[in-house]
């Protein structure tokens, strides 16, 4: 029985995932590296549920209630009392191994542990554990609190039981499940993120300008957004690496991550979560780049 969640990284991901199991009346110990981040964290979780309350969709009360379920740590040990840890850390294979590699000690035997990886294997995330039988991938979509799908996806030893538990647990946050193999990406990214890496493509030879590229695939195939004003929210290093993780697993050049990504990341420019990506987001629109 889930009553405690701890959730490792307050960056985009982790915030989304207190926020919705915070609301579903689960406590909430949201762990990072610096206190800075935390208080950032806190203060996005507090921002977007008043939201909430001024858009009519959570009442006042609720927002509170929520609000008083989560705690702040940057000490590993406080992890002691979840039930479930869900990692959401930067998208780095090594970030990810050591983290494991200190919260393990720190879990009741019987926690559950997973990750919100986009692309990493699962088992071999599993192996860097002393749980791979309590171990698996809980994938949330971005922004946590308004996507209704989660996938989930077992490594080669996570046992039925712990199977079972994520998905009451993902249920009991409304959201739908989809299960996915064990294979670079799973599903959602596998195909989502080629389609964005070729939208750099059509930038990086000039075949058309951001906002042509944005306004095409927006008014000629009815995505809610452009490729590069979705490649800036997903975070452009989040996608770098999710490209990397699919050239590398499936050996296939068609993954091979268009330069001007790989530029970009290196710039620092890492789309919203930094101001500025394909667009500039340090006035008060969006401002395209190229
Ligand atoms: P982010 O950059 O917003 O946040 C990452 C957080 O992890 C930061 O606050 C950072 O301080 C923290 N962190 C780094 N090393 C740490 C450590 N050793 N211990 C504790 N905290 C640490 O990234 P994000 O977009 O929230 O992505 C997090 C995870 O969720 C990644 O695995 C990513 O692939 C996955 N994910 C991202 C999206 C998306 O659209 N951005 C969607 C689904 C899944």
């Amino acid at each position: 029985m889930i009553k405690t969640v701890g959730i490792i990284g307050a960056g985009q991901m982790g915030c989304g995932i207190a926020h919705v199991s915070a609301m579903a009346g689960y406590r909430v110990m949201l762990y990072d590296l610096a206190r800075e981040r935390i208080e950032a964290g806190l203060a996005t979780i507090n921002g977007n549920m008043a939201r909430q309350v001024a858009n009519g969709k959570l009442a006042d009360d609720e927002r509170k209630q929520a609000v008083s379920q989560i705690s702040g740590s940057t000490d590993v040990q406080d992890l002691a009392a979840a039930d479930l840890v869900i990692e959401a850390a930067t998208e780095d294979e090594s970030v990810k191994r050591k983290i494991f590699s200190q919260v393990c000690p720190v879990l009741k035997p019987e926690a559950i542990l997973a990750t919100n990886t986009s692309s990493l294997s699962i088992t071999r995330l599993a192996s860097a554990t002393d749980r791979a039988e309590r171990f698996m991938g809980i994938h949330f979509m971005n922004p946590v609190p308004v996507m209704k799908l989660v996938e989930l996806v077992r490594g080669i030893a996570t046992e039925e039981k712990t199977f079972e538990t994520a998905k009451q647990f993902v249920r009991s946050l409304d959201k739908t499940i989809t299960v996915a193999e064990d294979f670079p990406a799973f599903i959602v990214n596998r195909i989502l993120l080629p389609m964005i890496n070729e939208a750099i493509y059509t930038l990086y030879e000039g075949v058309g300008s951001v906002e042509a590229i944005d306004t095409a695939m927006k008014l000629g195939a009815n995505h809610p957004m452009g490729p590069l004003q979705l490649a800036d929210f997903i975070g452009l290093d989040t996608c770098l690496s999710i490209m990397q993780v699919l050239h590398d697993g499936l050996a296939d050049s068609k993954y091979r991550p268009c330069p001007l990504l790989v530029k970009y990341v290196e710039a620092g420019w890492l789309g919203r979560k930094s101001g500025r990506g394909f667009y500039d987001y340090r006035g008060e629109t969006p401002v395209p780049t190229r």
